[in-house]
């Protein structure tokens, strides 16, 4: 079975293929460049929207994995959460969301504020559907540092470290970041599937 990622988003197949033993192909290399309507309440139900979406466009030779995450802050009533990549509005580039949050943040008074990622990492495949999830804690600064990994990471400082996402090692981020800890789960499962066909 090949492996087929439902992600347009460059940040996210950077960090699969890093992460992944197996050779990962991105959607649009087979199907081409197309948006799909996130309609879901919920991390998972997006997640599966994704990867269901693919994997009935391509059929049952595939294994389709898709990764629906996005910031969490306490402060903002948990907000942006599944919003996060159009914090700014629809269309709007990671910069874009970056500085509105940034905004948010320095308008309750604050330099720094709890938050936490979530990463719901979706499989679909022949032989049935499985959502797992990965979290990383940590605090929101209102300064940007790095220009490491993507999205909110120059403004993320995981818990226990001082620096941000955005100056830390891209091997260090996936060992504990959401992802990393979503893929441990999904990584059992997709070698089950594997082995069954
Ligand atoms: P999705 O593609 O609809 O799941 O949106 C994910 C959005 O959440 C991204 O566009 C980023 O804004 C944010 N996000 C998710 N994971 C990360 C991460 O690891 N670092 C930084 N931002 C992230």
């Amino acid at each position: 079975m090949k492996l087929v990622l439902a992600t347009g988003n460059k940040g996210k197949l950077r960090e699969f293929k890093q992460m992944c033993e197996d050779e990962v192909v991105p959607f649009s290399e087979l199907l081409g460049e197309f948006d799909i309507v996130e309609d879901g309440d919920t991390f998972a139900a997006n997640a599966l929207i994704k990867a269901r979406t693919i994997y009935e466009k391509l059929g049952s030779d595939y294994l389709v994995i898709s990764d629906d995450s996005g910031i969490s802050l306490p402060i903002l009533g948990g907000e942006p959460s599944i919003y996060s990549a159009r914090y700014a509005g629809v269309g709007a580039t990671d910069k874009e969301n970056l500085y509105k949050l940034i905004e948010e943040v320095k308008k309750k008074s604050l330099t720094s504020t709890p938050a936490y990622y979530t990463a719901a990492i979706a499989i679909v495949s022949k032989y049935g559907e499985y959502v797992v999830h990965g979290w990383m804690h940590g605090d929101v600064l209102v300064e940007p540092r790095g220009v490491k990994g993507f999205g909110y990471d120059p403004v993320f400082v995981p818990s226990g470290y001082t620096q941000t996402l955005g100056e830390l090692d891209d091997d260090l981020k996936s060992e504990i970041s959401h992802r990393g800890k979503a893929l441990g789960l999904a990584k059992p499962i997709i070698n089950m599937l594997k082995n069954k066909s």
